[in-house]
């Protein structure tokens, strides 16, 4: 377990003194964070690195799960990818379903917390349910700027009972909801294992391990196998890349318990793998393993991020942090993390072509990707650790609790 002064190395005094001076009125403090995994996507992420820190810093944080039946993560995920512009028939049972999760929740968990706070549209309807005694904060990591307008109505409809709507990235404001909303950046912890520093032999160890040789240059993206993350759409560009320059790809996304449709994407992704390129040189993983895809995204020439919608995009955080070139779509947070051409390469998400001309341009001048990555390296550094969003959201309780 870390605490802040680990930190002191990587980001100087200066942050960690602010952080306990911020924490000091907060002393005391309960606060609840509730999403609906404790593994696989960004929010648990966060939420594993974040939690510990509060405690550390002098908050009471707590983090809890609420748990979901089959059907109703077939409906969240339905949900989630109406969020993100897709279609929905949002019929009564679904929205039953929906709220049931929160109603059980509701009559077994007791909240006596000074602030609790959301995260995404799974747990969204305990507000409902309880008898609010203290603000509640609904933190979305969803892309909102296009959401189906049937969901986003009905949806409104527990949002508006909310204090405060936290989103990932100053677009996703939505000028038709009348509740306060504040931009939180996310994070990444530079010292969990996905971000620590690795021997070679650690690295050379779990490459080893997951069947992944480095004889040729590996290109990789690592994603959950979701359709908003384009995995086919990577095999074309890969397929593209590979008649030029001899290099690998591995595609890395463990199963998030919330997330049903990976297991599917997956098969097709599998087989279309299998039928285009013969040669093995296509390597998936299902696997959750940190310090694989830690190992992975250092052993990488370059890093891919195919995505069509992104809330944010911690798999991009994380390979920047390492000090490799990444190139990727231009789409939601991976903007404010990518400076086109200086710190990565940020590309109009359709033209594959464009992917495909500067992942042979990296593997052809590595000193490209290494001084690519150096920027992104130092843009992580100052905007996107874990100690800035502690920060924020110590920020967020003094506010709160005034
Ligand atoms: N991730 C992982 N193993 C995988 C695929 C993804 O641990 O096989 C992690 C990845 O390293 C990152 C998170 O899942 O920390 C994905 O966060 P991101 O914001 O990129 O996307 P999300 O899944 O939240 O849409």
């Amino acid at each position: 377990m870390h605490s802040l002064e680990d930190y002191r190395h990587i980001v100087g005094e200066e942050v960690i003194s602010s952080i306990y001076r911020k924490a000091r009125a907060l002393y005391g403090i309960k606060v609840i964070n509730i999403n609906s995994t404790f593994y696989g996507g960004g929010v648990a992420e966060i939420l594993n690195s974040l939690v510990p820190l509060m405690n550390d810093a002098g908050v009471e944080a707590d983090w809890r799960i609420l748990r979901g039946t089959t059907d109703f993560f077939d409906i969240t995920k339905k949900f989630h990818n109406a969020l993100q512009g897709d279609q929905i028939n949002l019929t009564p049972i679904k929205q039953r379903l929906y709220t049931q999760a929160s109603e059980t929740f509701a009559s077994y968990c007791h909240i006596d917390d000074d602030c609790v706070i959301i995260h995404d549209p799974q747990p969204l309807p305990l507000i409902k349910y309880f008898k609010k005694k203290q603000p509640w904060v609904w933190r979305c990591h969803v892309d909102l700027s296009d959401p189906n307008p049937t969901l986003w109505e009905y949806l409104k409809g527990f949002i508006l009972r909310y204090d405060m709507v936290i989103i990932s990235c100053p677009r996703y404001r939505r000028e038709d909801l009348p509740v306060f909303q504040r931009v939180i950046y996310p994070a990444i912890d530079p010292l969990s294992p996905k971000n620590m520093d690795l021997t070679k032999a650690t690295i050379a160890k779990y490459l080893k391990k997951f069947g992944i040789p480095t004889d040729k240059p590996i290109v990789s993206q690592v994603s959950r196998f979701d359709k908003w993350k384009e995995p086919d759409k990577v095999l074309d560009i890969f397929d593209m890349v590979r008649r030029k320059v001899d290099c690998r790809l591995v595609l890395c996304g463990s199963m998030a318990t919330d997330d049903p449709e990976g297991q599917q994407v997956y098969e097709r992704v599998r087989r279309k793998a299998n039928t285009m390129i013969k040669s093995g040189d296509v390597i998936l993983i299902t696997s959750e393993n940190n310090i694989l895809v830690n190992a992975l995204q250092r052993s990488s020439a370059v890093i891919i991020q195919k995505s069509s919608k992104e809330g944010f995009g911690l798999s991009v955080t994380e390979a920047l942090w390492k000090g490799k070139p990444v190139v990727a779509s231009n789409v939601g947070g991976i903007a404010h993390q990518i400076v086109d051409g200086e710190s990565g390469f940020l590309l109009p998400p359709s033209d594959k072509q464009e992917f495909a001309k500067r992942i042979i341009e990296i593997i052809k001048d590595p000193k490209l990707g290494e001084k690519l990555g150096e920027k992104g390296r130092a843009h992580v550094r100052e905007r996107f650790l874990i100690t800035r969003l502690l920060s924020d959201h110590l920020d967020l309780l003094n506010d709160l609790m005034r």
